[in-house]
Formats: C-alpha cells, sequence, structure tokens
C-alpha cells in the first residue's frame, strides 16, 4: 500500500509527488492521460516570475465597454457560462477592486515570484535544463496609451516585489526583434522569466525524476476514488484497485468534478485558452506578448506557439474560434508566421478560484483527503512551489498563519 496517492500528473500533481517523496512518503501518481497531456501541455510556457500580481479583471469603462460588446481579444464570453459562474464571477470582478488585489497579490507571490528557485534543482536533476530559456519576454505596446498603463502597472511590480523590468524603445524592441515587421509605441522587457520550448515536455521530464527516485505512475480513472471503510483511500488502476493512506486531488481544471461527489462545492471557474503552432522560419527570438491584441508567441519545438486570453464558455462547450482567429491575425501583422501546424487549434483551460489563489490543504470534513489545484493562469509557474507549502502541511504537519488563505475551509 502506497503512502499517498497524487490524482492528476500536470505540472501541480508531478510536482506535489515529487515534494511527497522527498520527505520518505511512497506516492502513486495516477492519471488518466499520462503525464503533462492537458493544460500542462498546451500553456504559453512561461515560468512567469515577474506575475507576482494575479491576473485581475481590467476595471477601466474602456475595458468593460470593449468586453461587454467582445471588441477585446483579451476575453471572450457566452452568455449561459456567464450566468451559470454568476456568483464566482461577481467574487471575481470584486477581488480585482485594487484595495483587495493587492491584498490577495501578498500570497499569491508567494508561489510565483521565486518559482525559479522551485523550478532550478528539478530542471537540473532531471536533464531538462536544455528546454528551458532565460532570454526573459517582451511585452510589446502598439498604442502609447497602452504603453502608458503598462509601464504604471510595471513600476509597481518593479517596487512592490523588485522585478527587474526594462522599457524597451521601438528601435530597442527591433534590434532584439529584427523579423519585427511593424513599428511599435515601445514595450516592456521583463528579463528574468524563463520560457520553456515544451511545457508538456518538462512537465513529463519531471515526472521521469519522480519514476527514477522510486515514485510509481499508474494510468487510472480519479473519479473511481472512494473512501476504505476501515480508513484510507482506494482508486481503480490499469493494473487493478489501489490504497493508500492519504490521496491528493490536482485534477487542475477537473478537480471540482471530483470535490463535489465528497460533498466539497468550490466555485472553480474554468478560463478557456488556445493555441496554435506556426511553421515560422522568421518569427521572434523570444517570447513576446502582444499586449494589445492579449496575444502571446513564443517559440516552441512545434513552432511559434501562438496563445490567446480567457473565454468564460462552458466546460465542454465546441471551440469558438474568435480570439484565436484574432490572435492569428495580430501575430501575422508581427511576424511572418507560416504556415499552421495543426488543423485544429489547440484548447485547454485555467482553473482559476474567485479569489484568485490556489487550493491547498485538507478537505474539512475527510481524513486523509487533501486538494491542490487552481492554479489559474499560473500553475505550470507556481506549482513546484506550491507543492512545497502543501508537503510540509500533509507530511510535516507545520502550517505557517498565511497557508489559511489557500486553505479548502474557505469554501465549507
Ligand atoms: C492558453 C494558456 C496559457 C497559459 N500560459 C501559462 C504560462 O505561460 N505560465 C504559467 O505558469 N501558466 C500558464 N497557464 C496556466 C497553467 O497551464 C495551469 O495553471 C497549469 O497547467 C495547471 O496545472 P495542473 O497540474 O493543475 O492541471 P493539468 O496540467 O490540467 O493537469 C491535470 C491532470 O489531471 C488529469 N485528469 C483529469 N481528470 C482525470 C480523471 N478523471 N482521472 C485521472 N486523471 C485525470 C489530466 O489528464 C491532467 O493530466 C496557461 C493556461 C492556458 C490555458
Amino acid at each position: 500500500m502506497a503512502t499517498s496517492i497524487v490524482l492528476g500528473a500536470g505540472m501541480v500533481g508531478v510536482s506535489t509527488a515529487l515534494a511527497l517523496q522527498q520527505r520518505g512518503d511512497d506516492v502513486l501518481l495516477v492519471d488518466r492521460k499520462g503525464i503533462g497531456r492537458e493544460t500542462s501541455y498546451g500553456n504559453a510556457g512561461a515560468i512567469q516570475t515577474e506575475a507576482c500580481e494575479p491576473t485581475a479583471f481590467p476595471r477601466s469603462f474602456g475595458f468593460l465597454l470593449n468586453a461587454a460588446t467582445k471588441r477585446h481579444n483579451m476575453i471572450n464570453w457566452h452568455a449561459r457560462a456567464v450566468v451559470e459562474n454568476r456568483y464566482a464571477l461577481w467574487e471575481y470582478w470584486r477581488n480585482s477592486a485594487p484595495a483587495r488585489h493587492a491584498a490577495i497579490s501578498q500570497w499569491y507571490e508567494r508561489f510565483t515570484g521565486k518559482a525559479d528557485e522551485y523550478h532550478a534543482p528539478l530542471a537540473k536533476a532531471a536533464n531538462a535544463e536544455h528546454l528551458i530559456r532565460h532570454s526573459g519576454y517582451i511585452a510589446a505596446c502598439r498604442q502609447a496609451s497602452t504603453l502608458e498603463a503598462h509601464l504604471k502597472a510595471a513600476e509597481r511590480l518593479t517596487q512592490g516585489w523588485g522585478v527587474p523590468v526594462t522599457e524597451l524603445s521601438n528601435e530597442q524592441i527591433r534590434e532584439k526583434e529584427p523579423a519585427l515587421k511593424m513599428p511599435l509605441a515601445g514595450g516592456l522587457w521583463f528579463s528574468n522569466v524563463w520560457t520553456c520550448q515544451s511545457p508538456g515536455a518538462l512537465t513529463h521530464a519531471y515526472g521521469e525524476l519522480f519514476k527514477q527516485r522510486g515514485g510509481s505512475v499508474a494510468y487510472g480513472d480519479a473519479m473511481s476514488l472512494a473512501e476504505n471503510e476501515g480508513g484510507g483511500w482506494s482508486v481503480l488502476t490499469e493494473g487493478g484497485r489501489v490504497e493508500a493512506e492519504r490521496v491528493v486531488v490536482a485534477l487542475g481544471p477537473w478537480s471540482s468534478e471530483l470535490t463535489e461527489r465528497f460533498g466539497y462545492r468550490i466555485p472553480l471557474l474554468r478560463m478557456r485558452g488556445y493555441h496554435r503552432h506556426f511553421a515560422s522560419a522568421n518569427g521572434p527570438n523570444s517570447a513576446m506578448l502582444d499586449v494589445d491584441n492579449a496575444t502571446f508567441m513564443s517559440p516552441m519545438k512545434q513552432g511559434l506557439r501562438v496563445c490567446t486570453g480567457a473565454e468564460i464558455t462552458q466546460f465542454g462547450a465546441a471551440a469558438d474560434l474568435r480570439q484565436i482567429s484574432r490572435s492569428e491575425k495580430a501575430a501575422r501583422e508581427l511576424f511572418e508566421l507560416g504556415e499552421r501546424v495543426e488543423s485544429t487549434p489547440w484548447i485547454g483551460h485555467r482553473p482559476c478560484l474567485p479569489d484568485m489563489l490556489p487550493v491547498i490543504g485538507p478537505a474539512p470534513r475527510h481524513n486523509g483527503l487533501w486538494f491542490h489545484f487552481g492554479h489559474a493562469h499560473q500553475g505550470f509557474t507556481g506549482g513546484p512551489a506550491a507543492a512545497q507549502l502543501l508537503m510540509e502541511i500533509m507530511v510535516d504537519g507545520k502550517s505557517p498563519d498565511w497557508a489559511e488563505h489557500f486553505s479548502p475551509a474557505r469554501f465549507g
């Protein structure tokens, strides 16, 4: 019998399995698809040490008007999904107010601000350092007003968290990115951000490290989780039912489907995103965010990955190509993109909580049931650091005061 089962082998689950193993747990990692095949595969691949503040809903009248009329590419929405998620969205909106957002950021930053310190030893031990680039990313602004707003936000990041940011003129951006096709108002260079050429491969490499260190991985369905009569938990895997003293739910956007079965209604908002690869031979050298079009471009093994902003839609709804089409158009204005690599874009979901903080800790009414999910826009970044907190609470029995901000108990 394993000591712990971790359900979900994305960046969060794999990091959790490694952290528990580090403290001597005999860990079984279970996933229905294998390691790093879902959100941790399809994200933009940035290890975002600059993301000390969670992604807030912009509150300016101009943005709201553009969002309501679907003119801004940062957000797309569907009425049914908005109605279904109205309470969670309303809370998210309230938490986006400057004072609340600033208070939340001090907890959020614990996993993002120093994320590189947690990824570095894992990437080294997993022989995966070649997947990581250290050239940062440029937030490129087409409009002077966008640049001005972003300079203000960057100043806050520098003053509050010491994030290094360099303002770049159009000429300086061109020096870094000679293939750029059009002039820009300017940009910001977040030089300390790491970017990954294959987020799925990095997650997979961490999973291989877990196996090399003696961990086990099995295909199985987390929805088969059951509480044993005499204590402990079991789940059905390819090799039969396996048992453990405790279990961690790390199913990313699918987590709330399982927690609900045990009576925990956690208001997980699943913010959809799309990506598509292009066979560009003349794209950007490093990652670039087209701020005005909410489009992130990052050179990856499969080609130039173009990623979109968030879509509020029903989980499992058909693809709406509005954002990815606009992102493709915007990226083509900036660079020669070449042919599309895939016929259909990838779809994934950022697992977000209304208070913008992940859920990390014990289930309030079940012994041995633990939750670790909801890392929203930065789970690829923050997974390893957050896993340390879970491990400390779960194995060492420590619970720093600030851990209460992440507790599942906040949702009843
Ligand atoms: C377009 C986009 C761009 C992003 N860019 C970035 C970025 O640049 N940097 C960053 O830090 N974050 C980024 N994110 C967010 C980041 O990808 C997520 O926060 C993170 O990947 C979540 O990891 P996870 O392990 O919680 O979830 P996942 O990686 O989705 O892992 C969940 C796992 O659970 C498994 N699973 C689900 N149901 C079951 C079941 N019933 N039985 C067994 N297994 C099951 C799945 O197969 C999956 O492997 C982005 C997200 C999107 C959508």
